[in-house]
């Protein structure tokens, strides 16, 4: 029986930015400020519990001007869920601000497209793409697949009834989104598929896109794996913390609910 998943996007880290830095070619109104959030996300169910992407290690983030405000293990634990005791997680592509706490997540399976594992170790890394990711992280994932610990995915799969993960690639050659079943319907995490709103809804790639022609038809995918527009969330867009609800008061600005209805 499919299950139904509460959903979260927890903020883990800011940076000041610019609309030009946002999309590819450029933007007219460029100077503008347009801030980054980053987030990590968590799905569970009665039965699952779900971590998908691991942040960025604070020194990374503090070598790369990205603020780190809490890290990544410290996130999950707002939600009562340890480090420790995850047994899946998901890591949408390589780029450093999402695998980069992986070493705290020791006894859970790492699902990942086989394209993205591919992509980092193939002649891709001859040219400016290797920018965005850090060889140490690319290690524990090659070492975490010689331990049995790397599910590698071809394509789209089901990981648990409810819930599944899509090869889309563009912004990187093995990019992934997740679809998540929710009392609302299926929801899907963007994640770097899409970073803003606007990427997806003007059809405007971010800056960093691999092949552009793919995060376009990405975008496609981003609306027929979803229930609506209303169900595609953003993986580093601040109006996400606008548009859902905190799960208590005392969260209020860290974590919101993607599992419920966003406000217009
Ligand atoms: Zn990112």
């Amino acid at each position: 029986m499919t299950e139904t998943y509460r959903l979260y996007a927890i903020k883990y880290g800011h940076r000041e930015a610019t609309r030009k830095e946002h999309f590819l070619g450029g933007d007219p109104d460029g100077e503008r400020s347009m801030p980054m959030d980053y987030f990590v996300w968590l799905a569970q169910s009665d039965e699952h519990t779900f971590v998908i992407d691991t942040g960025f290690a604070k020194d990374i983030g503090d070598a790369r001007g990205r603020q780190q405000i809490r890290q990544p293990a410290e996130c999950f634990r707002l939600l009562g869920v340890e480090a420790a005791d995850v047994r899946d997680v998901i890591i949408t592509h390589l780029h450093f601000d999402h695998i980069g706490t992986i070493q705290d997540f020791p006894n859970a399976k790492i699902h990942i497209q086989e394209r993205e594992l591919q992509f980092v170790t193939g002649r891709a890394m001859y040219t400016a793409a290797k920018h965005s990711f850090e060889t140490t992280e690319i290690d524990r994932v090659v070492t975490a697949l010689h331990e049995g610990r790397v599910n590698l995915i071809d394509g789209a799969e089901e990981l648990a009834p409810g819930l599944s993960v899509h090869f889309v690639g563009g912004h990187t050659g093995g990019t992934q989104v997740v679809r998540v079943h929710t009392e609302r319907g299926w929801v899907v995490l963007a994640s770097d598929s899409s970073h803003y709103y606007e990427n997806f809804e003007a059809k405007r790639p971010f800056s960093i896109a691999w092949d552009p022609d793919r995060v376009l038809a990405g975008f496609k995918a981003l609306y027929a794996l979803a229930d609506s527009e209303q169900h595609i969330v953003p993986g580093h867009d601040p109006m996400v913390l606008d548009r859902y609800p905190a799960p208590s008061p005392d969260l209020e600005g860290i974590v919101v609910r993607l599992d419920v209805v966003p406000r217009a």
